[in-house]
């Protein structure tokens, strides 16, 4: 009977947790044993009780035994290399565990000869939907983004038609309309904002379109960037230039601009620079979401919003933080979306063919199989 452990989350500011009442009574229905560590769920709005009136064992945090016990232990972020140390050989730890910042993780995992799967490989088929923490991540950031803002603006969002006159809708511009976008887009709309919405893939026009926002072209030039994957590659630095000079007048008439814009791997596309921030006017919200990336706009800072001369950037670097019951429901969903298979009938078996698994795991008994991911660095 495989063994599953979830942990206190350790890392600064982290308030979500890999397991809900419900998940956890699922994994326990397919013959896991499940242990919890007191107060993992607490910032998240489940307690202690919850989890063990439904049948999980309570233990105490860092207990030794319950983690070399684990033969699975559940994070959101990647436990720390002391509690890695602690677990048995050959045990297999789930998350997001950030492989391309992650710079002592695999020395970690080698040294323990353990399994891993980072959720941010998982590859983006439509098999793998329901198992897809970045989306169901990201989702969250991009709604909360808008909120933000919403709260930082000095203007309405909505038109409104007043005893007092009418008032304008806030005109929002969204830079990148993957999945953060998206639903940044939609929460603009449904907010009464007026959307305009920047991006290099051609599958993004109709989707934007369909949210009833207005796509901006991209520059046409030569050196548009490939996709692949359904992501965008890197832009060349023409492809940007010309992309900046483009959306600095669609910026000067902005109220807001929310920023996702991300190339997986790379440092984030700059795309606001400080001649484009000069422009803005006044009382102007930029939440920037690729803070954590090196930011799409200049000057923002992770976890901060700086005032530059009456433009608000934030440096929005942890919204699914910030709504960690819901976020923690859904993030443990994936979790049991992507380990149904391999902890059904009450055995832990890890079929390395299988495309979801081979895409994500990224250490195997110690050997790690995803090099090219641990030696980019995150780096240009
Ligand atoms: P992401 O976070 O890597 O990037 C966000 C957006 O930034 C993307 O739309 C990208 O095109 C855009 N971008 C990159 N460079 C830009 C630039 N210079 N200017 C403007 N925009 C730029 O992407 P994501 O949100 O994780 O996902 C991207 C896409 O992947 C989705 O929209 C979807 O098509 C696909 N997807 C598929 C699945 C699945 O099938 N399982 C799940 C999730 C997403």
């Amino acid at each position: 009977m495989p063994r599953l452990l979830i942990p206190v989350e350790s890392a600064m500011g982290e308030t979500r947790v890999a397991a809900s009442p419900d998940t956890v009574k699922k994994f326990l229905s397919l013959g896991s044993k499940v242990a919890i560590e007191r107060g993992a769920g607490l910032a998240a709005g489940f307690v202690d009780g919850d989890f063990n009136t439904i049948g999980a064992e309570l233990v105490a945090p860092g207990d030794s035994q319950a983690w070399s016990e684990a033969d699975v232990v559940l994070c959101v972020q990647s436990p720390s290399a002391s509690a890695l140390a602690r677990m048995r050989s050959g045990a297999l730890v789930v998350g997001l565990l950030a492989p391309y910042a992650n710079s002592s993780l695999a020395a970690s995992l080698k040294t323990a000869k353990l399994s891993a799967m980072a959720l941010e490989l998982l590859p983006r088929i439509s098999r793998a939907q329901s198992a897809d923490a970045l989306s169901s991540q990201a989702n969250i950031a991009g709604y909360k983004a808008v909120l933000l803002a919403a709260a930082a603006l000095d203007r309405y969002f909505p038109m409104l038609m007043t005893a007092a006159g009418t008032v304008q809708p806030a005109r929002v511009v969204v830079l990148g309309a993957g999945v953060a976008g998206l639903q940044a887009v939609a929460t603009a709309k449904r907010l009464g904002a007026v959307v305009y919405v920047s991006d290099v893939r051609s599958a993004v026009k109709e989707q934007v379109e369909s949210l009833g926002a207005r796509f901006i072209e991209p520059p046409e030039i030569d050196q548009r960037p490939d996709e692949s994957g359904g992501y965008a590659k890197q832009a060349s630095e023409a492809f940007l230039t010309a992309q900046r000079e483009q959306l600095s007048n669609q910026l000067a008439e902005a109220d807001v601009v929310i920023c996702t814009a991300q190339v997986p791997g790379r440092k984030a596309p700059r795309l606001i620079s400080d001649l484009m921030l000069d422009r803005m006017r006044p009382g102007a919200v930029v939440v920037d979401l690729a803070v954590e990336q090196g930011g799409n706009c200049a000057n923002t800072r992770p976890g901060e919003t700086v005032d530059r001369n009456g433009v608000k950037l934030i440096g929005a670097s942890d919204l699914p933080c910030s709504v960690p019951n819901h976020a923690s429901a859904l993030y443990s969903r994936n979790l049991v979306a992507l380990l149904e298979p391999v902890l059904k009938d009450g055995q832990l078996t890890l079929n390395i063919e299988d495309e979801l698994i081979a895409g994500c795991l990224i250490s195997h008994n110690g050997v790690i199989r995803h090099d090219d991911v641990f030696n980019t660095g995150g780096s240009n």
